[in-house]
């Protein structure tokens, strides 16, 4: 019930009120000392409090137990016994008849009866039931009442002890407990505020670069704090994310610089074509012949351009469905190749060891990822070239290794870490003509990272250019 209140409070607080997080730390703070203060104080306050009453009340019994003793064994009866103390020093005695009248009084200027019944208060709880608690102008008194009988005649004793010192000592302690508290609190809200305020002074300078770092003025950076603690580690890590975004800008840009650039190039020889088809086209039926066909290949180049540029499109946005079962791989790869020699009359196209294999994987993109790179093969080896495929286990068996490989103009070591970035080509004049874009191997490369399939590439100029897949095998037909 009260937790519910003050989580309710609590939103409500956040919700309309801006406190700095300082102020929050240090009413915490304060508040927690606060209260640590007045339970300290309160335990020394009872404490004394219990104590005064405990001692006033330990020397009243034993010197009723001491009289009513005397009385009972006779020696109260000699006057000695009265005029030689008694009681304990600090303790008055005094008897008084029926009628109220003082037979006997060990201290003749401490209050009347009277006075001390008319002030007399409700003891404190823990006092002993037969005990009475009197305050008065100028003090305070614990006493006690013993009827007896003496030579027939009834007789009251009363026992007084004075707790005026304890109670002007405990009102004095209690008034300085009161001022440490208040200055003690006063002190570690001052404290609390300014350590704090320094402590998150960061934060607000985080606040404000933040501010000033917009789209296009990505290049902004947060200072570091100096410690080594949580602040200059949101500093870092808002810093790598703002990297990690501005490298993201700058990858769509160029990316859609790139696209368009691409697409350019067949619109410019497709327009080139139809204005020559206007002119001359109607008459000359080579160049009609010549023009339908140019702007068709070209076509059907930009339609293989937006097929890629879409899928990547998709792999991006996370659109592109990946729906994963088992697969025969060797199946697969003897399918694709032999329909690769049926198509291939330039090349020599044949298929070695084939292990059986059943892999886990999407087989549209699992052949797609084949095609990409037996395709990127036949492009770049000339005419009368081989490409060969084999598959073998790995040697651990966890997976299969598919190797494509072929003896074509090769790629040269400073462009084999780019083949897999959008838009590289290495030659661009060259992969014009065979109408490369420069996207195939990062769509194989996103197909492999979805299946896990770690890509292997080995290539020398003018010796040719091996492709390695270690593909993983489902478990139970490894
Ligand atoms: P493209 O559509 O231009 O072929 P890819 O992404 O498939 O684009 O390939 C990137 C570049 O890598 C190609 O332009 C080519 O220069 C090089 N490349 C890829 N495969 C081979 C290969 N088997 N032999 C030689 N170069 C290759």
């Amino acid at each position: 019930m009260w937790y519910a209140i003050r989580a309710r409070l609590a939103r409500w607080i956040d919700r309309y009120f801006y406190i700095r997080i300082s102020t929050k730390i240090t009413l915490l703070y304060a508040a927690i000392l606060f209260f640590v203060l007045i339970l300290s104080t309160a335990i020394l306050g009872v404490g004394a409090y219990i104590y005064f009453y405990r001692q006033a009340e330990v020397d009243l019994d034993r010197s009723i137990r001491h009289v009513m003793n005397n009385i009972e064994s006779g020696h109260a009866a000699e006057a000695k016994f009265w005029f030689e103390g008694p009681v304990i020093p600090g303790v008055i005695v005094r008897i008084t008849d029926d009628a109220g009248r003082v037979v006997l009084d060990t201290d003749a200027h401490f209050p009347s009866i009277e006075t001390v019944e008319n002030g007399r208060v409700s003891a404190p709880f823990w006092a002993s039931p037969d005990m009475e608690l009197s305050e008065f102008r100028n003090g305070a008194v614990y006493h006690a009442q013993r009827d007896i009988e003496y030579g027939g005649i009834p007789y009251h004793i009363h026992f007084f002890r004075t707790i005026t010192t304890e109670k002007d000592f405990f009102n004095a302690l209690q008034r300085l407990l009161f001022y440490t508290v208040a200055i003690c609190f006063v002190l570690a809200l001052i404290a609390g505020h300014f350590i704090s305020t320094r402590i998150l002074k960061p934060i607000r300078q985080i606040t404000w670069t933040a501010r000033s770092i917009e789209v296009e003025r990505l290049g902004r950076r947060l200072d570091v704090p100096r410690a080594r603690d949580e602040l200059a580690e949101l500093a870092r890590t808002f810093n790598r994310m703002l990297d990690r975004l501005q490298e993201g800008f700058r990858q769509e840009q160029r990316f859609v610089s790139d696209a368009s650039h691409e697409l350019r190039t067949p619109l410019t020889v497709i327009l080139g074509y139809s204005d020559m088809l206007s002119r001359w086209g109607r008459e000359d039926r080579n160049i009609l012949d010549e023009g339908i066909t140019a702007i068709r290949s070209e076509a059907e180049n930009m339609q293989q351009l937006i097929e890629k540029l879409l899928f990547l499109a998709r792999a991006d946005q996370k659109r592109q469905a990946v729906n994963k079962e088992d697969v025969n791989l060797a199946e697969m790869l003897a399918d694709t190749m032999e329909k690769m020699q049926m198509v291939t009359t330039t090349h020599e196209v044949t298929l070695g060891a084939n292990t059986p294999a059943i892999v886990s994987a999407d087989p549209v993109l699992l052949r797609q990822l084949l095609r990409i790179f037996l395709e990127n093969s036949l492009k770049y080896t000339p005419a009368g070239g081989h490409i060969h495929a084999f598959s073998a286990r790995s040697q651990d068996g966890a997976s299969v290794l598919v190797t494509l490989t072929d003896d074509g103009i090769g790629i040269a070591p400073e462009h084999q870490p780019h083949i897999f970035d959008r838009f590289y080509r290495v030659d661009s004049s060259r992969t014009k003509e065979t109408g490369g874009s420069g996207l195939g191997l990062s769509i194989a490369r996103w197909i492999a990272e979805r299946h896990d399939i770690e890509i292997t590439l080995t290539s020398e100029v003018d010796v040719g250019t091996s492709i390695t897949l270690a593909i993983p095998l489902v478990k139970d037909s490894a």
